[in-house]
Protein backbone atom coordinates (compact mmCIF):
# COMPACT_ATOMS: atom_id res chain seq x y z
CA UNK A 1 0.00 0.00 0.00
CA UNK A 2 0.98 3.62 -0.35
CA UNK A 3 2.29 5.09 2.41
CA UNK A 4 0.71 8.95 1.58
CA UNK A 5 1.52 11.93 3.82
CA UNK A 6 -1.12 12.30 6.50
CA UNK A 7 -3.13 15.43 6.05
CA UNK A 8 -5.39 16.59 8.84
CA UNK A 9 -8.67 17.23 8.78
CA UNK A 10 -10.93 19.19 11.25
CA UNK A 11 -14.98 19.50 10.52
CA UNK A 12 -16.71 22.64 12.05
CA UNK A 13 -20.32 21.21 12.32
CA UNK A 14 -22.16 17.87 11.82
CA UNK A 15 -25.56 18.64 10.85
CA UNK A 16 -27.64 17.88 7.51
CA UNK A 17 -24.04 18.23 5.34
CA UNK A 18 -21.25 17.72 8.09
CA UNK A 19 -22.54 14.62 8.92
CA UNK A 20 -22.23 12.97 5.48
CA UNK A 21 -19.20 14.46 5.16
CA UNK A 22 -17.84 13.10 7.85
CA UNK A 23 -19.14 9.48 7.13
CA UNK A 24 -18.34 9.69 3.44
CA UNK A 25 -14.51 10.88 4.68
CA UNK A 26 -14.51 8.14 7.33
CA UNK A 27 -15.87 5.28 4.94
CA UNK A 28 -14.40 5.92 1.88
CA UNK A 29 -10.31 7.02 3.28
CA UNK A 30 -7.87 4.98 1.19
CA UNK A 31 -10.29 5.71 -2.23
CA UNK A 32 -9.95 9.37 -1.29
CA UNK A 33 -6.46 8.69 -0.37
CA UNK A 34 -5.90 7.36 -3.74
CA UNK A 35 -7.48 10.29 -5.35
CA UNK A 36 -5.97 13.13 -2.72
CA UNK A 37 -2.42 11.62 -2.96
CA UNK A 38 -2.88 11.73 0.93
CA UNK A 39 -3.82 9.91 3.82
CA UNK A 40 -7.29 12.58 4.94
CA UNK A 41 -7.14 12.33 8.97
CA UNK A 42 -10.58 13.41 10.29
CA UNK A 43 -8.89 14.76 13.83
CA UNK A 44 -12.03 16.03 15.23
CA UNK A 45 -15.98 17.51 14.64
CA UNK A 46 -16.62 20.54 16.82
CA UNK A 47 -20.95 20.68 17.37
CA UNK A 48 -22.94 22.37 20.28
CA UNK A 49 -23.79 19.69 21.40
CA UNK A 50 -21.75 16.47 21.38
CA UNK A 51 -24.70 14.41 22.58
CA UNK A 52 -27.47 15.44 19.92
CA UNK A 53 -28.72 12.97 17.31
CA UNK A 54 -26.90 12.58 14.52
CA UNK A 55 -28.60 11.66 10.80
CA UNK A 56 -25.79 8.76 10.44
CA UNK A 57 -23.51 7.04 13.28
CA UNK A 58 -20.40 8.62 13.53
CA UNK A 59 -17.73 8.08 16.41
CA UNK A 60 -18.21 9.65 19.95
CA UNK A 61 -14.57 10.46 20.42
CA UNK A 62 -14.52 12.80 17.60
CA UNK A 63 -16.76 15.14 18.70
CA UNK A 64 -16.05 18.35 20.72
CA UNK A 65 -17.48 21.66 21.70
CA UNK A 66 -14.01 23.50 21.72
CA UNK A 67 -13.38 24.11 18.07
CA UNK A 68 -10.16 25.83 18.51
CA UNK A 69 -7.56 22.97 18.79
CA UNK A 70 -9.35 21.66 15.94
CA UNK A 71 -8.76 24.35 14.16
CA UNK A 72 -5.14 25.18 15.05
CA UNK A 73 -3.79 21.87 14.23
CA UNK A 74 -5.65 21.06 10.65
CA UNK A 75 -3.98 21.09 7.08
CA UNK A 76 -7.97 21.74 5.99
CA UNK A 77 -10.68 23.17 8.35
CA UNK A 78 -14.45 22.11 6.66
CA UNK A 79 -16.63 24.66 7.56
CA UNK A 80 -20.21 23.63 8.09
CA UNK A 81 -21.73 25.07 10.52
CA UNK A 82 -23.39 27.79 8.16
CA UNK A 83 -24.39 31.78 9.78
CA UNK A 84 -21.78 34.25 9.91
CA UNK A 85 -20.04 34.16 13.49
CA UNK A 86 -18.53 32.14 14.71
CA UNK A 87 -17.94 30.51 11.44
CA UNK A 88 -16.24 33.79 10.01
CA UNK A 89 -13.90 33.77 12.98
CA UNK A 90 -13.05 29.90 13.05
CA UNK A 91 -12.57 30.39 8.95
CA UNK A 92 -9.99 33.49 9.88
CA UNK A 93 -8.16 31.59 12.40
CA UNK A 94 -8.20 28.53 9.96
CA UNK A 95 -6.21 31.04 7.51
CA UNK A 96 -4.14 32.26 10.02
CA UNK A 97 -2.70 29.35 11.01
CA UNK A 98 -1.94 27.83 7.67
CA UNK A 99 -5.15 25.44 7.04
CA UNK A 100 -6.94 25.30 3.55
CA UNK A 101 -10.40 25.89 4.08
CA UNK A 102 -13.84 24.41 2.84
CA UNK A 103 -17.00 26.19 2.73
CA UNK A 104 -20.63 25.78 1.85
CA UNK A 105 -21.65 28.72 3.68
CA UNK A 106 -23.15 30.89 0.91
CA UNK A 107 -24.64 33.84 3.94
CA UNK A 108 -20.78 33.94 4.83
CA UNK A 109 -18.71 34.14 1.12
CA UNK A 110 -21.80 36.81 0.16
CA UNK A 111 -21.30 39.07 3.05
CA UNK A 112 -17.82 38.93 3.94
CA UNK A 113 -16.37 36.83 0.48
CA UNK A 114 -13.58 39.53 -0.07
CA UNK A 115 -12.30 39.61 3.16
CA UNK A 116 -12.11 36.66 3.70
CA UNK A 117 -10.47 35.83 0.05
CA UNK A 118 -8.03 38.60 1.02
CA UNK A 119 -6.69 37.25 3.84
CA UNK A 120 -5.81 33.57 2.48
CA UNK A 121 -4.62 35.68 -0.45
CA UNK A 122 -1.81 37.35 2.14
CA UNK A 123 -0.64 34.03 3.37
CA UNK A 124 -0.96 31.90 0.11
CA UNK A 125 -4.03 29.48 1.42
CA UNK A 126 -7.01 28.78 -0.52
CA UNK A 127 -10.62 28.37 0.39
CA UNK A 128 -13.05 26.23 -1.94
CA UNK A 129 -16.30 26.33 -2.01
CA UNK A 130 -18.05 24.44 -4.68
CA UNK A 131 -21.19 23.99 -2.41
CA UNK A 132 -22.05 27.34 -1.71
CA UNK A 133 -23.82 28.38 -4.78
CA UNK A 134 -25.58 25.43 -6.10
CA UNK A 135 -25.28 22.76 -3.38
CA UNK A 136 -24.01 19.08 -5.79
CA UNK A 137 -23.96 20.65 -8.98
CA UNK A 138 -20.63 21.49 -9.84
CA UNK A 139 -20.67 25.57 -11.19
CA UNK A 140 -17.66 27.40 -8.83
CA UNK A 141 -15.11 25.19 -10.73
CA UNK A 142 -16.31 25.12 -14.44
CA UNK A 143 -16.49 29.31 -13.75
CA UNK A 144 -13.29 29.19 -12.14
CA UNK A 145 -11.30 26.87 -14.05
CA UNK A 146 -13.15 25.53 -17.19
CA UNK A 147 -14.44 28.82 -18.47
CA UNK A 148 -11.11 30.94 -17.47
CA UNK A 149 -9.91 31.34 -20.66
CA UNK A 150 -13.85 32.64 -22.28
CA UNK A 151 -15.93 35.49 -21.62
CA UNK A 152 -19.07 34.73 -19.28
CA UNK A 153 -21.84 36.84 -21.04
CA UNK A 154 -24.88 35.82 -19.09
CA UNK A 155 -25.91 33.35 -16.14
CA UNK A 156 -29.44 32.31 -15.34
CA UNK A 157 -29.51 29.86 -12.79
CA UNK A 158 -32.30 28.27 -10.74
CA UNK A 159 -30.69 28.48 -7.39
CA UNK A 160 -33.46 28.42 -4.43
CA UNK A 161 -34.90 24.39 -5.07
CA UNK A 162 -37.90 25.24 -2.21
CA UNK A 163 -39.33 28.06 -4.73
CA UNK A 164 -38.66 26.54 -7.70
CA UNK A 165 -40.70 23.38 -6.27
CA UNK A 166 -43.32 25.81 -4.91
CA UNK A 167 -43.56 27.52 -8.81
CA UNK A 168 -43.04 24.15 -10.53
CA UNK A 169 -46.30 22.69 -8.63
CA UNK A 170 -48.45 25.98 -9.18
CA UNK A 171 -47.42 25.15 -12.95
CA UNK A 172 -48.14 21.72 -12.81
CA UNK A 173 -51.19 21.25 -10.77
CA UNK A 174 -52.61 25.09 -11.04
CA UNK A 175 -52.14 25.25 -6.91
CA UNK A 176 -52.48 28.18 -5.17
CA UNK A 177 -48.79 29.53 -3.29
CA UNK A 178 -49.78 29.41 0.17
CA UNK A 179 -51.51 25.38 -0.35
CA UNK A 180 -48.23 24.33 -1.83
CA UNK A 181 -45.69 26.23 0.82
CA UNK A 182 -47.61 24.89 3.45
CA UNK A 183 -46.85 21.16 1.37
CA UNK A 184 -42.99 22.59 1.04
CA UNK A 185 -42.70 23.15 4.62
CA UNK A 186 -44.38 19.82 5.89
CA UNK A 187 -42.29 17.46 2.98
CA UNK A 188 -38.91 19.80 4.91
CA UNK A 189 -38.66 21.50 1.49
CA UNK A 190 -39.33 25.08 2.84
CA UNK A 191 -38.55 25.97 6.46
CA UNK A 192 -41.15 26.81 9.16
CA UNK A 193 -40.03 30.46 8.20
CA UNK A 194 -39.62 30.41 4.32
CA UNK A 195 -38.33 33.76 4.44
CA UNK A 196 -35.53 33.63 3.01
CA UNK A 197 -35.92 31.44 -0.01
CA UNK A 198 -39.64 32.71 -1.18
CA UNK A 199 -38.22 36.85 -0.68
CA UNK A 200 -35.06 35.38 -2.78
CA UNK A 201 -32.35 36.21 -0.04
CA UNK A 202 -31.23 32.64 -0.40
CA UNK A 203 -30.81 33.20 -4.57
CA UNK A 204 -29.21 36.46 -4.24
CA UNK A 205 -26.67 35.26 -1.90
CA UNK A 206 -25.75 32.78 -4.50
CA UNK A 207 -26.37 35.32 -7.43
CA UNK A 208 -23.16 37.77 -5.66
CA UNK A 209 -21.13 34.43 -5.09
CA UNK A 210 -21.40 33.47 -8.94
CA UNK A 211 -21.52 36.84 -10.50
CA UNK A 212 -18.38 37.61 -8.17
CA UNK A 213 -16.53 34.75 -10.28
CA UNK A 214 -18.01 35.20 -13.81
CA UNK A 215 -17.15 38.96 -14.17
CA UNK A 216 -14.26 39.14 -12.26
CA UNK A 217 -15.66 41.47 -9.82
CA UNK A 218 -16.81 42.23 -6.32
CA UNK A 219 -20.52 41.65 -6.10
CA UNK A 220 -21.72 43.10 -2.51
CA UNK A 221 -25.00 41.53 -1.67
CA UNK A 222 -26.72 45.05 -1.35
CA UNK A 223 -26.00 45.32 -5.35
CA UNK A 224 -27.65 42.38 -6.22
CA UNK A 225 -31.18 43.42 -7.26
CA UNK A 226 -33.86 41.14 -5.15
CA UNK A 227 -37.64 40.44 -5.25
CA UNK A 228 -39.40 37.41 -4.16
CA UNK A 229 -42.59 34.87 -5.47
CA UNK A 230 -44.66 35.75 -2.74
CA UNK A 231 -46.72 38.06 -5.30
CA UNK A 232 -47.11 35.22 -8.08
CA UNK A 233 -50.99 33.80 -7.78
CA UNK A 234 -52.14 31.16 -9.90
CA UNK A 235 -54.08 34.06 -12.60
CA UNK A 236 -50.51 34.84 -13.40
CA UNK A 237 -49.56 31.09 -14.11
CA UNK A 238 -52.26 30.43 -15.91
CA UNK A 239 -51.51 34.13 -18.13
CA UNK A 240 -47.73 32.48 -18.49
CA UNK A 241 -48.85 29.15 -19.31
CA UNK A 242 -51.10 30.24 -21.81
CA UNK A 243 -48.64 32.43 -23.67
CA UNK A 244 -46.56 29.85 -23.97
CA UNK A 245 -43.85 30.47 -21.13
CA UNK A 246 -43.41 29.21 -17.35
CA UNK A 247 -42.29 31.68 -14.15
CA UNK A 248 -39.22 30.82 -12.93
CA UNK A 249 -37.46 32.11 -9.86
CA UNK A 250 -33.95 33.29 -11.38
CA UNK A 251 -30.53 34.54 -10.65
CA UNK A 252 -29.46 36.75 -13.79
CA UNK A 253 -25.78 37.45 -13.60
CA UNK A 254 -25.34 39.64 -17.00
CA UNK A 255 -22.40 41.30 -18.81
CA UNK A 256 -23.69 44.93 -19.86
CA UNK A 257 -22.01 47.11 -22.61
CA UNK A 258 -22.72 50.44 -24.44
CA UNK A 259 -21.12 53.23 -25.11
CA UNK A 260 -19.84 53.90 -21.65
CA UNK A 261 -17.98 50.55 -21.79
CA UNK A 262 -18.68 47.39 -19.65
CA UNK A 263 -20.84 46.83 -16.64
CA UNK A 264 -22.75 43.83 -15.13
CA UNK A 265 -26.00 43.52 -13.63
CA UNK A 266 -27.19 40.62 -11.07
CA UNK A 267 -30.36 40.45 -9.93
CA UNK A 268 -33.07 37.77 -8.52
CA UNK A 269 -36.50 37.78 -9.51
CA UNK A 270 -39.65 35.34 -10.76
CA UNK A 271 -39.63 35.69 -14.40
CA UNK A 272 -41.41 34.64 -17.41
CA UNK A 273 -39.40 31.88 -19.44
CA UNK A 274 -40.24 30.62 -22.82
CA UNK A 275 -41.40 26.85 -22.23
CA UNK A 276 -38.36 25.64 -24.72
CA UNK A 277 -35.94 27.48 -23.00
CA UNK A 278 -33.56 24.12 -20.78
CA UNK A 279 -34.64 25.83 -17.59
CA UNK A 280 -38.51 25.51 -18.23
CA UNK A 281 -37.74 21.74 -17.62
CA UNK A 282 -36.16 21.77 -14.38
CA UNK A 283 -38.58 20.50 -12.52
CA UNK A 284 -39.49 20.00 -8.45
CA UNK A 285 -36.69 21.24 -5.89
CA UNK A 286 -33.91 20.75 -8.57
CA UNK A 287 -31.13 23.61 -9.29
CA UNK A 288 -29.65 24.22 -13.00
CA UNK A 289 -27.30 27.32 -13.77
CA UNK A 290 -27.66 28.00 -17.56
CA UNK A 291 -23.95 29.96 -18.33
CA UNK A 292 -23.75 31.81 -21.81
CA UNK A 293 -20.32 32.55 -22.61
CA UNK A 294 -18.81 33.90 -25.97
CA UNK A 295 -16.76 31.50 -27.13
CA UNK A 296 -18.24 28.23 -25.07
CA UNK A 297 -22.10 28.98 -26.55
CA UNK A 298 -24.62 27.77 -23.81
CA UNK A 299 -24.21 25.33 -21.09
CA UNK A 300 -26.38 24.43 -18.43
CA UNK A 301 -25.24 22.41 -15.46
CA UNK A 302 -28.26 20.61 -13.30
CA UNK A 303 -29.11 18.82 -10.70
CA UNK A 304 -29.48 18.98 -6.82
CA UNK A 305 -29.15 22.19 -5.15
CA UNK A 306 -29.15 20.98 -1.32
CA UNK A 307 -29.49 17.90 0.40
CA UNK A 308 -26.74 16.83 3.05
CA UNK A 309 -25.32 13.72 0.87
CA UNK A 310 -25.47 15.53 -2.25
CA UNK A 311 -23.99 18.53 -0.70
CA UNK A 312 -21.40 16.35 0.87
CA UNK A 313 -20.20 15.30 -2.42
CA UNK A 314 -18.94 19.01 -3.57
CA UNK A 315 -17.48 19.32 -0.17
CA UNK A 316 -15.39 16.39 -0.57
CA UNK A 317 -14.60 17.20 -4.12
CA UNK A 318 -12.99 20.33 -2.59
CA UNK A 319 -11.28 18.58 0.47
CA UNK A 320 -9.54 16.21 -1.96
CA UNK A 321 -8.67 19.46 -4.66
CA UNK A 322 -7.31 20.77 -1.03
CA UNK A 323 -5.53 17.51 -0.46
CA UNK A 324 -3.72 17.84 -3.92
CA UNK A 325 -2.63 21.67 -3.38
CA UNK A 326 -1.03 20.90 -0.03
CA UNK A 327 0.90 18.38 -1.52
CA UNK A 328 1.68 20.05 -4.44
CA UNK A 329 3.00 22.96 -3.03
CA UNK A 330 2.78 27.00 -3.96
CA UNK A 331 0.35 29.53 -3.09
CA UNK A 332 -3.63 29.18 -3.69
CA UNK A 333 -4.91 30.51 -6.64
CA UNK A 334 -6.61 33.62 -4.84
CA UNK A 335 -10.05 35.06 -6.62
CA UNK A 336 -9.44 37.43 -9.16
CA UNK A 337 -11.49 40.63 -9.05
CA UNK A 338 -9.48 42.25 -11.60
CA UNK A 339 -11.98 43.14 -13.57
CA UNK A 340 -13.63 45.50 -11.03
CA UNK A 341 -16.95 46.21 -13.30
CA UNK A 342 -19.04 48.51 -12.27
CA UNK A 343 -22.73 47.10 -11.02
CA UNK A 344 -25.54 49.09 -12.74
CA UNK A 345 -29.07 49.16 -10.70
CA UNK A 346 -31.84 47.05 -12.48
CA UNK A 347 -33.82 50.19 -13.64
CA UNK A 348 -30.53 50.32 -16.53
CA UNK A 349 -31.09 46.86 -17.79
CA UNK A 350 -33.18 46.14 -20.94
CA UNK A 351 -35.52 43.12 -21.03
CA UNK A 352 -38.49 41.93 -22.24
CA UNK A 353 -41.80 42.33 -20.46
CA UNK A 354 -45.25 40.90 -20.14
CA UNK A 355 -47.83 43.85 -19.21
CA UNK A 356 -51.20 42.13 -17.90
CA UNK A 357 -53.82 44.83 -17.56
CA UNK A 358 -57.86 45.07 -16.88
CA UNK A 359 -59.02 47.62 -18.69
CA UNK A 360 -62.90 49.75 -19.51
CA UNK A 361 -63.67 47.40 -22.51
CA UNK A 362 -64.71 50.42 -24.76
CA UNK A 363 -63.33 51.61 -28.05
CA UNK A 364 -60.63 53.31 -27.90
CA UNK A 365 -58.94 52.68 -24.89
CA UNK A 366 -56.45 49.79 -27.10
CA UNK A 367 -55.35 53.09 -29.00
CA UNK A 368 -54.89 54.82 -25.35
CA UNK A 369 -53.09 52.17 -23.93
CA UNK A 370 -50.69 51.83 -27.11
CA UNK A 371 -50.28 55.58 -27.10
CA UNK A 372 -49.17 55.23 -23.27
CA UNK A 373 -46.68 52.59 -23.71
CA UNK A 374 -44.84 54.42 -27.37
CA UNK A 375 -44.62 57.90 -25.23
CA UNK A 376 -42.52 55.50 -22.68
CA UNK A 377 -40.91 54.30 -25.42
CA UNK A 378 -41.75 50.41 -24.12
CA UNK A 379 -42.70 49.31 -28.14
CA UNK A 380 -45.53 46.38 -28.19
CA UNK A 381 -44.76 42.75 -29.55
CA UNK A 382 -48.19 41.28 -28.74
CA UNK A 383 -51.27 41.78 -27.65
CA UNK A 384 -53.89 39.68 -26.73
CA UNK A 385 -57.72 41.06 -25.51
CA UNK A 386 -60.19 38.94 -23.68
CA UNK A 387 -63.72 40.13 -22.23
CA UNK A 388 -63.17 39.69 -18.39
CA UNK A 389 -67.29 40.73 -17.59
CA UNK A 390 -69.64 42.58 -19.98
CA UNK A 391 -70.89 46.01 -18.46
CA UNK A 392 -74.73 45.24 -18.58
CA UNK A 393 -75.23 48.82 -19.96
CA UNK A 394 -72.08 49.92 -18.21
CA UNK A 395 -68.29 49.92 -19.66
CA UNK A 396 -67.55 46.48 -19.25
CA UNK A 397 -63.69 45.15 -18.44
CA UNK A 398 -61.62 43.66 -20.42
CA UNK A 399 -57.94 41.84 -19.55
CA UNK A 400 -54.76 42.96 -22.11
CA UNK A 401 -52.07 40.46 -21.71
CA UNK A 402 -49.38 42.98 -23.42
CA UNK A 403 -45.83 41.41 -24.60
CA UNK A 404 -42.92 43.90 -24.93
CA UNK A 405 -39.88 44.36 -27.25
CA UNK A 406 -37.17 45.03 -24.93
CA UNK A 407 -37.28 47.90 -23.19
CA UNK A 408 -35.60 49.89 -20.51
CA UNK A 409 -36.60 48.79 -17.17
CA UNK A 410 -36.96 52.53 -15.75
CA UNK A 411 -39.11 53.54 -19.09
CA UNK A 412 -41.23 50.61 -18.37
CA UNK A 413 -41.76 51.48 -14.91
CA UNK A 414 -42.65 54.81 -15.37
CA UNK A 415 -45.00 54.05 -18.29
CA UNK A 416 -46.81 51.19 -15.92
CA UNK A 417 -47.58 54.08 -13.39
CA UNK A 418 -48.34 56.30 -16.25
CA UNK A 419 -51.23 52.98 -17.41
CA UNK A 420 -52.35 52.84 -14.05
CA UNK A 421 -53.06 56.46 -13.61
CA UNK A 422 -54.74 57.01 -16.93
CA UNK A 423 -58.42 56.41 -15.89
CA UNK A 424 -58.55 53.99 -18.73
CA UNK A 425 -56.90 50.19 -16.61
CA UNK A 426 -58.68 49.46 -14.04
CA UNK A 427 -55.91 47.41 -13.12
CA UNK A 428 -52.55 46.34 -13.44
CA UNK A 429 -52.84 43.00 -12.93
CA UNK A 430 -49.24 42.14 -13.00
CA UNK A 431 -46.01 43.33 -14.83
CA UNK A 432 -43.25 40.19 -15.52
CA UNK A 433 -39.93 40.49 -17.24
CA UNK A 434 -39.37 37.63 -19.63
CA UNK A 435 -35.96 35.83 -19.44
CA UNK A 436 -33.98 33.60 -21.73
CA UNK A 437 -33.39 35.81 -25.54
P1 LIG B 1 -27.22 22.33 10.02
O1 LIG B 1 -27.92 21.06 9.72
O2 LIG B 1 -27.96 23.41 10.72
O3 LIG B 1 -25.91 21.97 10.88
C1 LIG B 1 -25.11 22.93 11.47
C2 LIG B 1 -24.05 22.25 12.32
O4 LIG B 1 -23.16 23.22 12.83
C3 LIG B 1 -24.61 21.49 13.52
O5 LIG B 1 -23.93 20.26 13.68
C4 LIG B 1 -24.33 22.42 14.70
O6 LIG B 1 -24.05 21.73 15.91
C5 LIG B 1 -23.06 23.09 14.24
N1 LIG B 1 -22.94 24.45 14.81
C6 LIG B 1 -23.74 25.50 14.60
N2 LIG B 1 -23.31 26.56 15.29
C7 LIG B 1 -22.21 26.15 15.97
C8 LIG B 1 -21.34 26.77 16.88
N3 LIG B 1 -21.52 28.03 17.26
N4 LIG B 1 -20.29 26.05 17.35
C9 LIG B 1 -20.10 24.78 17.01
N5 LIG B 1 -20.92 24.12 16.14
C10 LIG B 1 -21.96 24.80 15.63
O7 LIG B 1 -26.62 22.98 8.69
P2 LIG B 1 -26.44 22.30 7.26
O8 LIG B 1 -27.76 22.21 6.57
O9 LIG B 1 -25.60 21.08 7.38
O10 LIG B 1 -25.63 23.45 6.48
C11 LIG B 1 -24.27 23.69 6.73
C12 LIG B 1 -23.76 24.73 5.73
O11 LIG B 1 -23.91 24.20 4.42
C13 LIG B 1 -24.54 26.05 5.74
O12 LIG B 1 -23.66 27.10 5.49
C14 LIG B 1 -25.51 25.89 4.58
O13 LIG B 1 -25.89 27.14 4.00
C15 LIG B 1 -24.67 25.10 3.62
N6 LIG B 1 -25.43 24.31 2.65
C16 LIG B 1 -26.39 23.44 3.09
C17 LIG B 1 -27.09 22.70 2.17
C18 LIG B 1 -28.14 21.71 2.62
O14 LIG B 1 -28.75 21.06 1.76
N7 LIG B 1 -28.39 21.53 3.91
C19 LIG B 1 -26.84 22.84 0.80
C20 LIG B 1 -25.85 23.73 0.37
C21 LIG B 1 -25.15 24.46 1.32
P3 LIG B 1 -25.20 20.86 16.67
O15 LIG B 1 -25.49 19.72 15.74
O16 LIG B 1 -24.57 20.40 17.92
O17 LIG B 1 -26.36 21.78 16.85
Amino acid sequence: MTDYRRLRVALLGAGAVGSQVASLLLRHGPELADRAGATLELVGIAVRDVDAPRDVDLPRELFTTDAEPLIVGADIVIELMGGIEPARAYVHQAINSGADVVTANKALLATHGPEIFDAADQVGAQVYYEAAAAGAIPIIRPLRDSLAGDRVQRIMGIVNGTTNYILDRMDTEGADFADVLADAQRLGYAEADPTADVEGYDAAQKAAILASLAFHTTVPLEAVHREGITSIDKAMMDAARHAGYVIKLLAVCERLTDDAGESISVRVYPALIDRAHPLASVHGANNAVFVQAEAAGNLMFYGAGAGGVQTASAVLGDVVSAARRHIAGGVGVGESTRANLPIVEVGRVTTRYQITLEVDDEPGVLATVAGILSEGRVSIATVEQTVVHEGNGEPGVARLVIGTHKALEQDLSETVDRLAASGVVERVVSVLRVEGD
